[in-house]
């Protein structure tokens, strides 16, 4: 059998009013443009690591309708493989409606519906797909319970588990064993070391405390300015090209996507590390969270 990612995690409609100015409590604010963008933390990796050239397996849950439909569609389009991919009967698809105005500020509120019901019999009956050699990359917008028993079993049948802990959330820390690599943001690096990250003497620290708690390999993403790795054999800040940013959105997703699939070809981590801020420099140029998503040849 060819070796393959497999993505569990979140799918979302994000739809998208940029508008003069934010609506107050009561206020109907008319104007301004709709857009609707496919999302989820988890539907973004999944097209990233499949635009790069590597076998995807979705596992994730989404409702039976227009949404879910249609986000299934886009997965086929992309060489996903939807095998996994569960139609909840009961529970409509994740939305989030995201309001902008002028200045860029942002209001948003998630409906996470099926992504919510992701259930460990999800996993269970996605059992066979959790072969050695494969990898899982995992995020946090599903149940966390589901989460820390994919982790689990992925690493007891001998996966590279990669974890993406976005949205910024506690974990058991018996889990921290079972990762191969961690790839937080600022804030999530914050929220679980306790450590605020600001350069590298600070991401340096939040690197031992994710040592200390069994991680193998540390990466943390910061910005513009690239990200700081500690594995076995290197520790430092890795620096992102410089581009002109027009859009930062699903940037986080893109990165994690790429490394993964730098992490499959089993390259170097530190060679890893400049394939996925090299991927994620060029989704910064585009606007959209799938959409933005780099191909190989473009790489
Ligand atoms: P998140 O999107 O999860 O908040 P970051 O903002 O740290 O995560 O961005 C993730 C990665 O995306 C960074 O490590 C970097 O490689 C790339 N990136 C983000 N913003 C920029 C930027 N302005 N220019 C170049 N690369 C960027």
């Amino acid at each position: 059998m060819m070796k393959k990612i497999i993505v569990v995690g979140s799918s979302n409609t994000d739809m998208v009013i940029k508008a003069e100015k934010l609506a107050t409590p009561g206020e109907t604010v008319i104007g301004g443009k709709f857009l609707m963008n496919a999302g989820g933390k988890g539907a973004n990796q999944a097209v990233a690591t499949a635009r790069l050239g590597c076998p995807t397996v979705f596992v994730c849950k989404i409702g039976d309708d227009i949404f879910g439909r249609q986000a299934h569609q886009q997965f086929v389009q992309e060489g996903i493989n939807t095998d996994f991919v569960v139609v909840d009967t009961e529970n409509p698809s994740g939305v989030a409606l995201i309001n902008v105005d002028a200045k860029g500020e942002n209001c948003i509120t998630v409906a996470p519906g099926a992504n919510a019901h992701l259930s460990i019999e999800d996993i269970e009956n996605a059992s066979s797909i959790f072969e050695r050699d494969n990898i899982l990359l995992i995020q946090l917008e599903t149940p966390i319970q589901t989460v820390e028993y994919t982790i689990q079993k992925a690493y007891e049948y001998g996966l590279k588990v990669i974890l993406n802990p976005a949205p910024a959330a506690q974990l058991s820390s018996s889990v921290f064993p079972f990762i191969h690599t961690i790839t937080p943001n600022e804030t999530e690096a914050e929220l679980l070391t306790g450590v605020k990250v600001t350069d590298f003497e600070s991401a340096q620290k939040a690197g031992q405390v994710f040592a200390a708690l069994g991680v193998q390999n540390i990466i943390i993403t910061l910005g513009a300015k690239g990200a700081y790795l500690k594995s076995a054999d290197f520790e430092g800040i890795i620096e992102a090209p410089k581009v002109e940013a027009i859009d930062t959105t699903a940037a986080g997703d893109c990165f994690s996507g790429a490394l993964a699939v730098a992490i499959y070809e089993e390259k170097i981590l530190s060679e890893a590390v400049k394939f996925a801020c090299k991927a994620a420099s060029i989704a910064v140029t585009r606007m959209g969270a799938q959409a933005s998503m780099p191909s190989r040849v473009e790489m």
